[in-house]
């Protein structure tokens, strides 16, 4: 039956989960897996990222896209560590694809590892990689009904991200909608209204990052 071959991938996907987990913890890593849809920013804000931790923390970069290097070599430019993951035609990152990552990467000497997943709403959702926090980046040209049409990936986000923030005036995003229904659907999420273009609300999200366990609290060190 199908729905047990489904099933079977998933409890071995979750128990490399479990083992990536204990090596970003051991290594004291804060992992997070950024999703969001195709052109959302995903790339984007990771470049914003790593240059506004870099003075006080190192970065690394694991990379997956179905196809091309662009982006890996685009973060690569930033003179970080960046592995790329080709999947292959597979739509989402799942723990094996990343534990292989992991191990190429120099984790004694990283603090953050940033999980660029493949684009899609969707399946990214239901593969645990073992990372620290899940967030979702969504942007104001997709529209504000990505919170209703895809439940599963904001219900389990730690932080969602709204991109995009300085086009807000060519088009009908209802921000305080957006932010309304990712409350009521998960009212842990912490949400950040950015633009990676303009550098609006960067420091707001790595604040956050930056308050994360196990990294040195924000003001510290
Ligand atoms: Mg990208
Ligand atoms: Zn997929």
């Amino acid at each position: 039956m199908q729905i047990k071959v489904v099933e079977k991938i998933l409890a071995a996907n979750d128990a490399i989960a479990a083992e990536n987990r204990e090596l970003l913890e051991k290594n004291g890593i804060l992992a997070i897996n950024i999703m969001g849809s195709p052109g959302a920013g995903k790339t984007s804000l990771a470049e914003q990222t790593i240059i506004a931790l870099r003075s006080r923390l190192s970065t690394a970069v694991i990379e997956g896209d179905i196809a091309t290097r662009y982006d890996a070599e685009r973060l690569a430019a930033l003179d970080i560590p960046v592995v790329h993951i080709a999947t292959g035609g597979e739509c989402h990152l799942d723990a094996p694809m990343v534990k292989q990552a992991l191990l190429q990467l120099d984790l004694a000497a990283a603090d953050v590892v940033l999980i660029e997943n493949v684009g899609n709403l969707v399946c990214p959702a239901e593969y645990d990689l073992g990372q620290g926090k899940k967030v979702v980046v969504s942007s104001v040209p997709e529209g504000h009904d990505k919170v209703e049409k895809y439940p599963l990936m904001f219900r389990l986000a730690d932080a969602v991200v709204l991109n995009k923030v300085d086009t807000l005036d060519a088009f009908d995003f209802d921000v305080q909608r957006f932010e309304a229904n990712l409350k009521d659907l998960n009212p842990r999420a912490a949400f950040f209204a950015v633009s990676c273009r303009t550098g609006q609300g960067i420091d707001a999200w790595t604040d956050w990052i930056r308050a994360q366990s196990p990294l040195p609290r924000a003001g510290e060190g």
